[in-house]
């Protein structure tokens, strides 16, 4: 997709702190970030968002992996927990349509919810 940020960032055409990267995947510093630590991981192919993905074995193979570098990753930056969140869709506050998995964590205020 060459009007996507995030695309963009794969292909370093616009510059990110890349924290991880493999065949699949790259994992990057969010530009605003809501905590101490906070990073994105997103598939190199580009696929909107939860809603919009096909809900074949390769997609959820694809999801699963991502979502276990998770804990991999927030480790490697320093965190003993995390969070991590999924906007879905502009209702669902979504803002950049490449799938995204936030992670963040690091300060000991988070609101319970
Ligand atoms: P969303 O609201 O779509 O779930 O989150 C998009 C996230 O991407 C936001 O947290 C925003 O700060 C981050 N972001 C937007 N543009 C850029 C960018 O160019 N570089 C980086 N590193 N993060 C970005
Ligand atoms: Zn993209």
């Amino acid at each position: 997709m060459s009007d996507c940020i995030f695309c963009k960032i794969i292909n370093k055409e616009i510059p990110a702190t890349i924290i991880y990267e493999d065949d699949r995947f790259v994992a990057f510093k969010d530009i605003n970030p809501i905590d101490k630590v906070h990073f994105l991981i997103i598939p190199k192919m580009h696929e909107e968002n939860l809603l919009t993905a096909k809900n074949d074995l390769a997609t959820r193979e694809m999801f699963g992996e991502m979502l276990m570098l998770a804990p991999k990753l927030a480790k490697k930056e320093g965190l003993e927990g995390f969070r991590t969140m999924i906007n879905s869709g502009v209702k669902g506050g979504q803002e950049v349509f490449h799938i995204h998995f936030h992670v963040y964590g690091g300060s000991d205020h988070l609101r319970k919810i």
